[in-house]
């Protein structure tokens, strides 16, 4: 049960409309429309694991990520403003709201315009059978 399977380009955020699974084996094997949402993201410069608030956007904050991650971390979203559709994700040195779907590695990017994201994928076990699936 070592074995680990890991998001179509290092995993994806988005907004509300790209499923985030519960179970811990969904991941985005890069086929599928719309995308999975990554459920295991960890940020490679501050070692955190990311956690994505739902239903809210991060605009106007203008205070630091680790402050706004601290906030978070303690259950107060005081900060961050209620929205029908996007989501925030953050860890202690890095937020974004994603209103649309990206990957953390993108191949068909503008370098020009291209603000690269520290997050990726930690991989999801492999689901192994037998095992009980809901309605089976
Ligand atoms: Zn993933
Ligand atoms: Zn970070």
């Amino acid at each position: 049960m070592n074995q680990v399977r890991t998001c179509f380009q290092s995993g994806q955020i988005g907004p509300q409309e790209i499923r985030y699974p519960e179970a811990a084996w969904e991941y985005d094997y890069g086929a599928l429309h719309p995308r999975v949402a990554c459920s295991n993201l960890k940020c490679t410069l501050c070692g955190e694991a990311v956690e994505a608030v739902h239903l809210h956007e991060s605009h106007g904050f203008a205070g630091t990520p680790e402050g706004l991650w601290t906030q978070v971390m303690a259950g107060d979203l005081s900060s961050l403003t209620p929205s029908m559709a996007a989501r925030v994700y953050l860890c202690r040195c890095f937020f974004k709201t994603a209103h649309y779907t990206e990957g953390m590695t993108p191949s068909d990017v503008d370098p020009e315009r291209y603000e690269p994201i520290p997050w990726r994928c930690q991989g999801h076990p492999v689901l192994s059978l037998p095992m009980t699936l809901d309605g089976v």
